[in-house]
């Protein structure tokens, strides 16, 4: 190191950098750091082998079971009871370390218990939460279609047709995460009859079923998505989530997990910026290290500007959630601006590490290239814009 350069302390600090995490109550900080030391010793040591051959942990289901941290209070005996911050950490610290584990986890946890919760009768909430809160059913989340995808509310295409005490569906999902392997598949279709979106649970196995896995994608490789294809698939009318009456129940599924989004988003940047402190420190360029260099400690600054603000922004919104009080715009106002601070960040971080920042083994281009599909998916940044634009002014910019 060029002898004018004093290095004043260690430096390390990390990605929360506001302490968040100190906004928890005692026994929440302790559950929440027992999910961090299995995150770093059961996942971190693998996330890039698993993401370049595009494997999904699911030979964790138990340890993540013992986390008892999937579910709710009263999906099962043994969850302890959460608070939405400390929902949305979980979310932050899984995807700190590998955003394919988060989604894997969200999907399940998220999208698909979260449809049962908020859309099924007492007694489908009885039938199928409790062993999906235990991993011994894994659920998955079938909205997006090959020819729809923004547009959902207005044009699905997969149609629901009632025949005596069975409904009968057709149509094709695309990107459908977890589909490959899970058990239980919410499938979002259009009442041929009055025209609403239903959701049907559909078995896998189903006769008519099929879920043929996306192939060559360069972002979240960790999650298996699908191509679904619903062939006069039959589902008992007792499968029919039986408080999803049109798409404005869909919509509040999507509404908790968009702000879920947001909080990956904003442990994806804390992720990238942590492995980019950790490389500019021991890297040397001209005699010294990167970290002691004006441009590259403006853009780690810039990096923890950013993941503070977006933290801030989820913090705030947890506390709206905890009253009731979140509304679709406030979940995507902060979907809006934490993937798109991420993009920014993961950006920064894979500058800093020049050309090794394109080799998985820093950890750095993983995140880079994951940050890609948190952008997109719940909803593009554009579309959470116009919600958002929508309740700003009154009008709807959509079509
Ligand atoms: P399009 O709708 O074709 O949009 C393309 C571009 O046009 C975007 O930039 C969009 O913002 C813009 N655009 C579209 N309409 C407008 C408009 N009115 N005004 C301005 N701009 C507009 N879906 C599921 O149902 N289940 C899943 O589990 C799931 N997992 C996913 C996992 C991954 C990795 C990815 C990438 C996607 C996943 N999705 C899933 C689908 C995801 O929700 C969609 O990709 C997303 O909603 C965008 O749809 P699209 O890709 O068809 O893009």
């Amino acid at each position: 190191m060029a002898e004018h350069q004093h290095r004043t302390d260690p430096g390390a600090v990390e990605g929360d950098f506001y302490r968040v995490k100190d906004l928890l109550d005692a026994d929440e900080r302790k559950r929440l750091d027992a999910v961090r030391e299995f995150l770093v010793t059961r996942v971190a040591p693998h996330a890039n082998e698993w993401w370049e051959r595009e494997h999904t942990p699911l030979d964790l289901r138990e340890e993540i079971r013992a986390l008892g941290i999937t579910g709710e209070p009263g999906d099962t005996d043994g969850i302890a009871p959460r608070g939405h911050l400390f929902a949305g950490l979980l979310g932050m610290e899984m995807a700190r370390v590998d955003p394919s584990f988060a989604t894997f986890f969200g999907v399940h946890a998220g999208l698909a218990m979260g449809s049962i919760r908020e859309c099924g009768s007492a007694e489908q909430r009885e039938r199928w939460l409790p062993s999906m809160a235990r991993w011994e059913k894994i659920g998955a989340f079938g909205l997006t279609e090959p020819l729809v995808g923004s547009g959902t509310a207005l044009g699905l295409t997969t149609t629901a047709r009632r025949e005596g005490d069975e409904w009968v569906l057709n149509g094709e999902k695309k990107w459908i995460g977890n589909a490959t392997f899970a058990d239980l598949i919410v499938i979002w279709a259009k009442d041929e009859e009055d025209e609403q979106v239903k959701g049907f649970v559909v078995e896998k196995g189903t006769p008519g079923f099929s879920a043929r896995k996306l192939e060559h994608k360069i972002a979240l490789r960790g999650v298996q998505n699908a191509h679904i294809v619903l062939e006069d698939v039959r589902v008992p009318e007792a499968d029919r989530l039986q408080e999803a009456h049109s798409f404005r129940d869909t919509a509040r599924v999507l509404k908790v997990t968009r702000g879920g989004v947001a909080w990956s988003a904003t442990g994806c940047s804390v992720g990238a910026y942590e492995a980019a402190r950790a490389y500019t420190v021991e890297r040397e360029q001209f005699g010294r290290p990167l970290a002691g260099f004006q441009l590259v400690q403006d853009l780690l600054a810039r990096m923890l500007a950013n993941i503070t603000a977006s933290q801030a922004m989820v913090v705030r919104m947890a506390a709206l959630e905890e009253r009731d009080e979140m509304s679709d715009a406030h979940a995507a106002l902060a979907k809006m601006f934490c993937t798109s601070r991420m993009r920014e960040t993961v950006a920064w971080a894979r500058e800093v590490l020049g050309g090794n920042g394109i080799l998985l083994e820093n950890d750095v281009a993983r995140f880079f290239a994951d940050a890609e599909a948190l952008y997109s998916y719940e909803g593009t940044r554009d579309m959470n814009a116009l919600i958002v634009g929508r309740a700003a002014t009154g009008y709807s910019a959509f079509v």
